[in-house]
């Protein structure tokens, strides 16, 4: 059975807005609801301060959706509807959700992981120093609320500016234009990112980051299947997706719920990296499979994906990514880097970078 539109906006109608007391489409809360087959998305565009009250709403929105003959799957975020980042609040409106692309950038490619602590932002940094050593434009967003760790590994600090009020000045080193959300806050300030708040955040460094003109816009998510993946892939073109996973079955599996979720989401998968994949002795040169070995690459062929490198467990990848110069600026001749050059050799080869 086929799902309609007017099938999902009815069954929308019947949830009522706690706010204006109008059911929820009239209320306008609605937004960038695209029907495909049994799969439903939409976003519900609030008020930050109304989260808490608003999450009920949206799942009861969700379940209404759910209900609805056809629909096999149903997605709902909640977006602000005005500026949340508690340091950058540049008093814009976010432009109205819905994928869209972001000026002047050609391509958005995520990289994900399943779970933290797979070395995800490591392969981001360096895959973004590869692509600048090939001569591509690129920027690099750094999306990991839990851990934003890109202004350690590509060596920036300082906050960046906002001459005009409205736009900020992303952040330049080894060749890749940056933009953090840990520059969003202050060092010593904990902040717990609330979902709406994240959604504003996100949006301010899509569409007011300055990223110029860029080939590709390499994006670091945060661990999992949360909000951030969930609205980058809602309300951005992207181009497709990279899971970065260790061998280990835990982490495999986390990994698969994550390829899982950008099928869904109608995201490309264009591949496969198996990180930590073995470690070589720095001082005997002896290999061995720390984390088990091979589990990446059958995973990636089960499920029909690309692997695009093995990439060893190696103190040095460590070293150079905690001082400010990922392995790829620092020992560009390593067998290391040139793991990292092959994978944006053949991003650049499949028009992916
Ligand atoms: P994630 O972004 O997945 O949380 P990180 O990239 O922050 O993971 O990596 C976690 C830690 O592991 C960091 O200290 C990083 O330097 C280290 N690391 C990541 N990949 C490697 C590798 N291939 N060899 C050695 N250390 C690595």
């Amino acid at each position: 059975m086929t799902t309609t539109r007017e099938a999902v906006l009815a069954a929308l109608k019947g949830v009522t807005d706690p706010i204006s007391g109008q059911d929820l489409v009239s209320a306008g809360p609605v937004r960038a609801l695209t029907v495909d087959g049994g799969s439903v998305r939409f976003v519900l565009e609030i008020d930050p301060a109304r989260a808490e009250l608003m999450e009920d709403v949206r799942a009861k929105a969700e379940a209404a959706v759910r209900a609805v003959p056809g629909v096999e799957q149903v997605s709902a975020v909640m977006t602000a509807h005005r500026e949340a980042s508690p340091e950058l609040d540049l008093g814009r409106r976010p432009e109205p959700a819905g994928p869209r692309r972001i000026a002047g950038v050609d391509r958005i490619v995520a990289i994900a992981s399943g779970k933290g602590g797979v070395g995800k932002s490591t392969v981001t940094a360096n895959l973004a120093a590869a692509l600048a050593a090939e001569g591509r434009r690129v920027g690099l967003l750094d999306a990991d609320v839990y851990g934003p760790s890109q202004p350690r590994m590509l060596g920036v600090s300082g906050r960046p500016a906002s001459p005009d009020g409205k736009t900020i000045l992303p952040l330049r080193n080894h060749g890749v234009t940056m933009m953090s959300i840990g520059l969003m806050t202050r060092e010593d300030e904990a902040v717990v990112w609330r979902g709406p708040m994240l959604m504003g955040a996100l949006q301010q460094m899509m569409n007011q980051v300055q990223w110029g003109a860029l080939d590709v816009l390499l994006v670091d998510l945060p661990p999992g299947t949360g909000d951030v993946p969930m609205t980058l892939s809602q309300n951005a073109e992207v181009t497709g997706v990279i899971v970065v996973s260790t061998p280990q079955d835990v982490a495999l599996l986390d990994a698969r719920k994550g390829v899982d979720m950008f099928r869904k989401m109608s995201v490309p998968i264009l591949g496969m990296i198996e990180n930590m994949s073995t470690h070589i002795c720095s001082n005997c040169g002896h290999e061995e499979h720390l984390f088990g070995h091979g589990g990446v690459r059958a995973e990636a062929e089960k499920l029909g994906i690309p692997l695009l490198a093995e990439i060893p467990l190696a103190l040095g990848i460590r070293l150079a990514s905690d001082g400010g110069a990922p392995i790829v600026v620092s020992r560009p001749t390593s067998p290391e880097a040139a793991a990292f050059r092959r994978i944006a050799q053949y991003m650049i080869e499949t028009e992916a970078g």
